[in-house]
């Protein structure tokens, strides 16, 4: 049973899905890819990832190539490989191809697993799957529409119910318009977009018969548990086999620790947190009104103590747990020939001024010169970033002091 026509690739993995290793015929050598005229090497289609693996001349067992990344187009399989081609191959010698055998079986058992879940979703919530990216280790579906909470969980159940049974994965091919109709009806794919005259149906006993190209695994049992890694509507992430178990076992960890911060015990950690949030919300708030409150009380103090340098009244004070807009509404309308200092929330120092001869962002320029901080501004009004709070308010009063003389 052979499925290649004219010069289209012979696609091995149609038959035997667990052939690692075959031998080839170089058709045609590429600028980076080799084509053959039969290969095993999944080909990236389907949202399946290509197979990785290498190829070695039959006659030269030294010139072993890496195949990186496998895609079919125009029927024909191209192995892509890293670097340039060998001039020893050549069209019409023969290679051995072996796949990557962990990477297979893992892409076999995401692969499998999407069939399991996309027909629970669909035969239980009558939710199609549109779209599906199968990685190695997480898989994506993507929903025509949104599944609730609720449908997720009872969905993940019995997918999860299913691949613990041990259901058995078969292949049928049968010609496009020869389909039984008992498979037909229940048939999961689009068979208009078949291109071929046959086709190749993956069975999962009783749960689902879907068109598909792609490489399985032979019972579902190989597959491990299921784990949702994240949810948004229509698009359902999770995770398989031990990377489901370590994952759970992170999550689990995650939540006995946050369980303890917040003297919990686990299953109530997700009903606290909302409660948490809005204890967190008041304290700010409470936080805020006592922020205006001593800041009223420090601008006071300010206005009422200035510095005088040369005989200009400086306003310079510590403000670092307040909002630069409150500090600028007090301190930004300075009466003529005043300068203010202060450093607010961030922290960043301030400087204010309206005198005629001593632009603020002139004051900002040289202090950044000197301290290599970063800032700018206008002639009224600029800022520069600090590190050290107590120590930079000294610098741009020695500047402006240089400034004054
Ligand atoms: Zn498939």
């Amino acid at each position: 049973m052979s499925n290649s026509t004219d010069n289209h690739t012979e696609l091995l993995f149609w038959i035997n899905q667990n052939l690692l290793e075959f031998e080839a015929i170089i058709q045609e050598i590429k600028d980076k890819g080799i084509i053959l005229n039969k290969t095993s090497f999944y080909p990236e289609s389907g949202g399946q990832l290509s197979d990785t693996g290498h190829l070695v001349l039959e006659k030269d067992k030294k010139s072993k190539l890496k195949v990186k990344f496998v895609e079919k187009l125009n029927g024909r399989v191209i192995h892509y490989i890293s670097g340039k081609i060998p001039s020893n191959y050549k069209e019409g010698l023969k290679v051995i191809g072996k796949i990557d055998q962990e990477r297979r079986s893992n892409l076999m058992r995401a692969h499998t697993s999407q069939h399991v879940l996309s027909a629970v979703i669909e035969d239980n919530f009558r939710i199609k799957t549109v779209k599906a990216v199968i990685d190695e280790k997480i898989i994506t579906v993507y929903l025509e529409r949104k599944i609730t909470e609720i449908e997720l969980s009872r969905a993940l159940i019995l997918a999860n119910n299913h691949l613990l049974a041990g259901m058995k994965v078969d292949s049928m091919f049968f010609k496009k318009n020869e389909i039984p109709e008992n498979i037909k009806r229940s048939l999961r794919g689009e068979l208009d977009k078949v291109e071929h005259a046959k086709v190749r149906i993956i069975s999962i006993e009783t749960l689902d018969n879907s068109l598909c190209g792609g490489t399985h695994c032979q019972n579902t049992q190989e597959i491990g548990i299921l784990f949702l890694d994240d949810f948004k509507e229509d698009i359902i992430s999770y995770t398989f086999g031990d990377t489901a178990l370590e994952r759970m076992t992170s999550l689990s960890l995650g939540v006995i620790g946050a369980s303890k911060l917040l003297a919990s015990k686990p299953g109530e950690v997700v009903n606290r947190i909302p409660k948490v949030i809005n204890d967190l919300k008041e304290l700010k708030e409470i936080n805020s009104q006592l922020n205006k409150i001593l800041l009223k009380q420090l601008m006071i103090n300010v206005k009422e103590n200035p510095l005088r340098i040369e005989g200009i009244k400086v306003f310079k004070e510590d403000f670092h747990f307040a909002e630069k807009k409150f500090v600028l509404q007090e301190l930004g309308k300075l009466d003529e020939n005043q300068l203010a200092i202060f450093v607010v929330n961030g922290p960043i120092i301030v400087v204010v001024s309206s005198i005629k001869q001593l632009a603020a962002n002139e004051v900002v320029k040289i202090f950044c010169e000197k301290t290599s901080n970063k800032g700018g501004g206008s002639l009224t009004v600029a800022q520069a970033s600090t590190n050290n709070e107590a120590e930079d308010l000294k610098i741009i009063l020695e500047i402006i002091k240089e400034k004054m003389k």
